[in-house]
């Protein structure tokens, strides 16, 4: 029987939880369209993860060269090894010049070419031509891309006038009993107070969970919290074993040098000095997609040929840029550099190596970013009420691998997107009269349990243990052995939960009893990734299995849903179709072939 719980009521037509770059994407389009949004998030927003972002957004915009949104859907379905469904992709590329331009309109402050356009620098996999050439389309303001846009998205959606819940975590989603989303259970965390959101709609943009590992270039505060409240309301994770490392992470720190450096022209060495993305490949060179060039480091540490004291690792090469250049392109990375692995990039190469960086699942949404589940046989089923947006959703537009550039703009065209959607669907102003009693009984029942958790395994020492398992299981390459030991090592921690220990049990800056949440969440989502990727018997962009090293398009062209209750070891595993067809006869449909560098 839990506590009993004062809770503030609220009513709005739609909220948003998170005010990362979707979420306040999202917040913007609602509140400018008069709908009464509620943003709801546990950082303040200029504080989101997006603010780390550098590189840039891409568009094919055509500032620096010919370039086409065909050219655009056809990277960014090879790039994701043919698992991205094909009608979303033609909506992201194509939404992606008008959402752009709306971007500058807003204040966006991008760099600029000499004739005064928005400056667009080569990222990874872009190309012209369908591959032939090499496109300039990602827009960057210098290397602060995410900065730039957190800040003006959240002025305007100020301007707006959409309402900000600050530091306030979300516990839950109130569900119906017939699975319809009516709103949110929060928790102030400086007022200490619990706070109930009702809305006709929510929008969940809670971001990823590169928090499930231990080297990673995500802030603590992705932990997959808006994965977890989906999974606890009975939806499915869709294509979780999809996780991306990025090449560039700094040796020992884990901090990211965008591939905005390589676009610029640095390039990688191993030990023997060799620029040894030539052999892995031979036309994109350094500018292969991640997946590419992690797994291209990966062998030659393997091989013995790493750097440094251990051999493992490997050195970026910025300084024949040149002071200048890195000043006026990079100016973060030099110091990021220097602050997180004692380097001058003007003189001496950057040590680095694959880390953990982008989640290509989430919850599994339709291209208006409403949430779909499978539901008596149709996986498209749309769940009422709700959305989701960002690296929360799996619309799925990177498939099996991210390329560079593109979640920043997963980011705008989808939020955009479901703000465009809430205008069509959402009556203004509409009462609330939905029963979420049980639902809401529920929630208030864990957090109460949580929060007097008094087991004897702290929330730190289970959260180690969990970041090591993923890190050694679910890594650069798989084998069939080692996620099975993956499945039952990740088992054991699910079950470790029943006994975890929250000492503090105040209401107020518990930080004890919010990493003790984020943990499940966490530990939701590392479960589904591992038995994910031990199901699929494939090598298929991020996913690259060494007892099957070929993509299987016979067996394994299709989405992996997962569902998970917490506490238990299993999870349910079901298959859907990739939309390979585009969604108007504006874009030809793309056939798979090899994918080749
Ligand atoms: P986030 O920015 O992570 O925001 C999540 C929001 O949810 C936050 O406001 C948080 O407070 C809120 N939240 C979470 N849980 C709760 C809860 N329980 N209750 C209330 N609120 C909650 N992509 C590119 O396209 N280009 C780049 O140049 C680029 N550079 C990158 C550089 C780095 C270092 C990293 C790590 C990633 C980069 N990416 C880049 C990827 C991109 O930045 C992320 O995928 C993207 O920012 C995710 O945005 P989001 O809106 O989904 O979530």
């Amino acid at each position: 029987m839990s506590e009993s719980y004062d809770i503030i009521e609220h009513q709005h037509d739609v909220v948003v939880v998170g005010a990362g770059g979707s979420g306040l994407r999202a917040t913007r389009g609602l509140a400018d369209a008069g709908l009464k949004t509620a943003c709801v998030t546990k950082v303040f927003p200029t504080r989101s993860h997006t603010v780390a972002a550098q590189g840039g957004i891409a568009s094919a915009l055509g500032n620096m060269g010919e370039d086409d949104w065909r050219w655009h859907a056809y990277d960014t379905v090879k790039g994701g090894d043919w698992l991205g469904d094909q009608d979303a992709i033609e909506y992201l590329t194509k939404e992606a010049i008008p959402a752009i331009i709306e971007l500058e309109h807003d204040g966006v402050p991008f760099s600029r070419t000499e004739d005064g356009r928005i400056y667009q620098r080569p990222f990874g996999g872009m190309t012209t031509h369908f591959g032939k050439g090499n496109a300039q389309r990602t827009c960057a303001a210098a290397d602060r891309t995410g900065h730039a846009l957190l800040h003006t998205l959240y002025q305007q959606s100020l301007k707006a006038r959409a309402e900000f819940f600050i530091e306030y975590f979300a516990i839950d989603l109130l569900m119906t009993e017939d699975g319809e989303c009516k709103g949110v259970l929060a928790w102030d965390l400086q007022g200490g107070k619990l706070h109930r959101f009702r809305a006709h709609q929510v929008i969940l943009a809670t971001g990823g969970y590169g928090r499930a590992y231990f080297s990673c270039t995500s802030a603590h505060t992705c932990t997959g919290d808006g994965i977890g409240m989906a999974l606890r309301a009975g939806l499915p994770l869709q294509d979780p074993e999809f996780v991306q490392f990025h090449p560039t992470g700094i040796y020992g720190a884990g901090c990211l040098i965008t591939e905005g450096a390589r676009g610029e022209g640095g390039y990688l060495t191993n030990s023997e000095g060799e620029r040894f993305m030539e052999r892995y490949a031979p036309n994109a060179k350094d500018l292969a997609s991640r997946d590419v060039v992690s797994r291209a480091e990966t062998v030659e540490i393997n091989e013995g040929r790493g750097v440094g004291e251990k051999q493992d690792h490997m050195l970026l090469h910025l300084e024949h840029l040149g002071p200048e250049v890195l000043q006026e392109r990079l100016p973060g990375i030099t110091e990021t550099a220097r602050i997180f692995s004692g380097v001058d990039a003007t003189k001496e190469p950057i040590p680095v190596l694959p880390t953990v960086h982008y989640n290509m699942g989430g919850i599994p949404t339709n291209a208006f970013g409403e949430v779909v589940t499978l539901k008596d046989g149709d996986p498209e089923s749309v769940v009422p009420g709700l959305m989701a947006v960002g690296e929360t959703g799996c619309v799925s537009v990177h498939g099996a691998n991210r390329l560079g550039s593109n979640s920043l703009l997963d980011l705008v065209v989808f939020g955009r997107a479901a703000a465009h959607r809430c205008e069509e669907i959402v009556p203004k102003g509409k009462m609330h009269k939905a029963d979420t009693r049980a639902s809401e009984e529920k929630a208030l029942d864990r957090f109460d349990r949580l929060r007097h958790a008094d087991g004897g395994t702290p929330t730190a020492e289970l959260r180690d243990s969990l970041q090591a398992s993923m890190q050694k299981y679910a890594a650069v390459f798989r084998k069939d052995d080692m996620l099975a030991e993956g499945v039952e090592q990740i088992g054991k921690e699910v079950e470790s939960f029943a006994n975890v220990s929250v000492t503090d049990r105040s209401m107020t800056w518990n930080s004890d009893l919010v990493e003790t949440m984020e943990l499940e969440n966490l530990l939701g989502c590392a479960i589904c990734t591992m038995h994910g990727a031990a199901n699929r018997k494939e090598s298929r962009g991020a996913h690259a299995h060494e007892d099957y090293t070929e993509r299987d398009d016979e067996n394994w062209m299709k989405h992996t849903l997962t569902w998970h209750n917490s506490g238990e070891t299993d999870v349910r595993i079901e298959y859907r179709p990739v939309h390979m067809n585009p969604m108007t006869d504006e874009m030809e449909h793309i056939p798979p072939k090899e994918r080749v560098y």
